[in-house]
């Protein structure tokens, strides 16, 4: 066990508004059911021809409606991109008839955060490698409980998609969620990495194993539209300045898609002018779009639980 390792419980409890476990469990739960509904609408909406913007901006818009936040801009990956790909401002991109598509979102309130995913196979071609990460998921999910080895959740995830005759992405993995940390320890291995430590109960993890008939790891790909605060901003280039303030105030939490900010800036040329120079000095970071190193397509499974002594409860639901 990691010495600075703290449970779910402990970090939201030193937060700003402490609140009770009962209550804490059912903010959870409201996140992931609004995340649920989430990728629910993109199951009607991912079609061949429609436009992935409108699609991002539409579920986005949805979990708004219900009076909660966004937790990290929708990812929409095709085929051979594992993640990370959210639309740019003025994305022309179709759904194509033989696209697999990873949808990823989360919900967000009060800095509790939604995480999962699913895979949309608009050929019905992919079936078994969609049924690949189903599975693994769903076998890691009915191993989950206060105790449970990491390495092993690794290792039964590794066994049911190379028993499909696939194999996972071992770069990509599960990981804590905590309070405005999305990514958070412990991370989750997709195969057994021989990591020896355990979950606790109260933990909240995301499960989230990915499939291939590619060479099993990602590579960043040169498509860079989420990003994340990450410093001061020391620059004289006005449009950055304007919207390094608009980060300031909406997005230091949370990553964001450079689409958000698209209103503030009379054209796409210094809209993206601005973010290359705020990543240029270290005020942002990027989060590139994440592509299958032998350009494999890849199938993707997520839900976020809650570790319980004797199992877990599923929050994305
Ligand atoms: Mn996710
Ligand atoms: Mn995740």
């Amino acid at each position: 066990m990691k010495a600075n390792r703290k449970s779910y419980e402990a970090n939201i409890m030193e937060g700003e508004n402490k609140i009770s476990d009962e209550d804490k469990i059912k903010a959870a739960e409201e996140v992931g059911n609004v995340s649920h509904r989430m990728l629910e609408l993109a199951k009607t909406m991912v079609k061949p021809g429609a436009r992935l913007l409108d699609v991002a901006n539409a579920i986005e818009d949805f979990a708004k409606g219900q009076g909660f936040g966004i937790a990290f801009p929708v990812n929409l990956s095709i085929n051979e991109y594992a993640a990370h790909y959210t639309p740019s401002a003025d994305d022309k991109k179709v759904f194509g008839e033989k696209d697999i598509v990873k949808v990823d979102l989360g919900a967000e309130k009060n800095g509790i955060l939604g995480d999962c995913a699913i895979t949309i196979d608009l050929s019905g071609e992919n079936g078994k490698l969609v049924e690949a990460s189903e599975e693994a998921l769903q076998n890691a999910i009915s191993m989950i409980k206060a105790g449970v080895r990491l390495g092993d959740i690794g290792k039964v995830v590794d066994d049911v998609i190379r028993s499909k005759g696939y194999v996972p992405i071992k770069n990509l993995g599960g990981h804590g969620v905590r309070l405005n940390d999305l990514h958070s320890e412990p991370f989750i291995p997709n195969y057994d990495n021989g990591d020896d430590e355990v979950l606790e109960e109260g933990d909240i993890v995301a499960l989230e194993p990915f499939a291939t008939n590619g060479k099993g790891y990602v590579v960043n790909s040169d498509v860079y539209e989420i990003y994340g605060h990450a410093g001061d901003a020391a620059t004289r280039n006005t449009d950055a300045r304007k919207m390094f303030k608009e980060i300031v105030e909406k997005y230091s939490s949370n990553p964001f898609a450079v689409r958000w900010m698209s209103k503030l800036f009379p054209s796409g040329f210094s809209l993206y002018s601005a973010v290359r120079e705020l990543l240029r000095i270290g005020a942002v970071e990027v989060y590139p779009a994440l592509v299958e190193s032998g350009k494999g397509i890849v199938s993707q499974m997520e839900h976020e639980v809650i570790v319980e002594k004797d199992g877990c409860r599923v929050l994305t639901k």
